[in-house]
């Protein structure tokens, strides 16, 4: 990898635009270390896609995930960070000033913070990859409005799984959560709030084996964890929450991750390479909230501001 050539040399480049690596580039900005977001695909990450955000403090009626990332990002260029709209595709941590190369171009960088996030987890089953976007989605606040007065079913049984659920029931005529234990992982808010919503419906000890249709998604074939019996059930659209995996597949071999793939960092948001930090979903595989990626990211940055500090003194 040769991105030393013609690379802008950056103290701070943030790796993603989430709430954690927004976060970091509002504290790197402060601390005056000019620090570049390169946003990746998706602006403002996974917390954009979700139509309200109930639980970050300071909005006691909700914010829409789109609108937090959108002030996220105002607030960190106010103080002078800089949004490009690129996608990091290789990085060589191996030495210092560390190479990142990008769509765009390139970068050296004196410190990383990666804030890459995650990414929604398939089912694998027979169908699912052909009738994606054809009925099969990941995105309830992108797709859900395709559904209007359609029959949709959401597979997972987590905090996603019922929030995303709830929300298609504003187009959906109907909406069958489908989950494969008998309890509910998700939040006991959002379980009453789902259980009592009248277009709600729950098939429970189920799993889905296959997405069936040519053009679009016409029926699911399901099957009953306990006693194995198959049934088919004909839905409009299939929606699926089953947990996300880490973005960090760029950095096998160079940072310590556990088997899952999430980075592994200290108390103090350092990878295993010194003036590498991470923050957000890439790193966390218990919290995964706006508000606590938002505080990784922070303390992320306030550390790459020492750690360079510690350097230049
Ligand atoms: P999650 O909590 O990991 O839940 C994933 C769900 O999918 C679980 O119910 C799991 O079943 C099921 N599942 C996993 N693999 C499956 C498979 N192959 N087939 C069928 N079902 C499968 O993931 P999440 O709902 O995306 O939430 C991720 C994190 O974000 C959590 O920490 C959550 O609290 C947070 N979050 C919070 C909010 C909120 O506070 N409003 C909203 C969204 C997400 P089992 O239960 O049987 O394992």
């Amino acid at each position: 990898m040769n991105s030393n050539n013609h690379a802008n040399h950056v103290k701070v480049l943030v790796l993603g635009s989430g709430p954690a690596g927004l976060s970091a580039a509002l504290y790197a900005a402060r601390a005056e270390l000019a620090p570049v977001v390169l946003t990746g695909i998706q602006l403002g990450g996974q917390a954009a896609l979700t139509y309200t955000i109930e639980n970050y403090p300071g909005f006691p009626e909700g914010v829409g995930g789109a609108q937090l990332g959108e002030l996220f990002q105002k607030q960190a260029e106010h103080f002078g960070a800089k949004v490009e709209f690129d996608t990091a595709s290789e990085v060589d941590l191996s030495k210092r000033p560390f190479s990142v190369k990008t769509e765009n171009g390139g970068y050296v960088a004196d410190s990383i913070i990666i804030s890459t996030g995650a990414d929604p987890n398939k089912l694998n089953i027979p169908g699912e990859e052909k009738l994606t976007g054809r009925g099969v989605s990941y995105c309830a606040t992108c797709d859900g409005w395709f559904f209007k007065d359609k029959k949709v079913i959401i597979v997972g049984g987590g905090d996603s799984a019922l929030e995303e659920g709830l929300f298609i029931t504003r187009y959906a005529s109907s909406v069958t959560v489908i989950h494969r234990r008998e309890e509910f992982r998700a939040s006991a808010i959002l379980q009453d709030r789902a259980k009592e919503h009248p277009k709600m419906n729950f098939i429970l000890n189920t799993v889905v084996t296959e997405v069936l249709g040519d053009e679009k998604v016409e029926a699911v074939r399901l099957k009953n964890a306990q006693s194995g019996a198959e049934t088919i059930f004909e839905t409009d659209g299939v929606f699926i929450f089953i947990g996300h995996t880490p973005n960090t597949q760029m950095f096998k071999g160079q940072l310590e991750m556990d088997k899952l793939g999430y980075l592994k960092v200290d108390d103090r948001m350092q990878t295993s390479k010194p003036g590498v930090f991470a923050a957000g979903e890439a790193a966390d595989p218990h919290f995964r909230q706006v508000v606590t990626s938002a505080g990784m990211g922070a303390a992320a940055a306030i550390q790459a501001t020492h750690f360079l500090e510690a350097e230049s003194s």
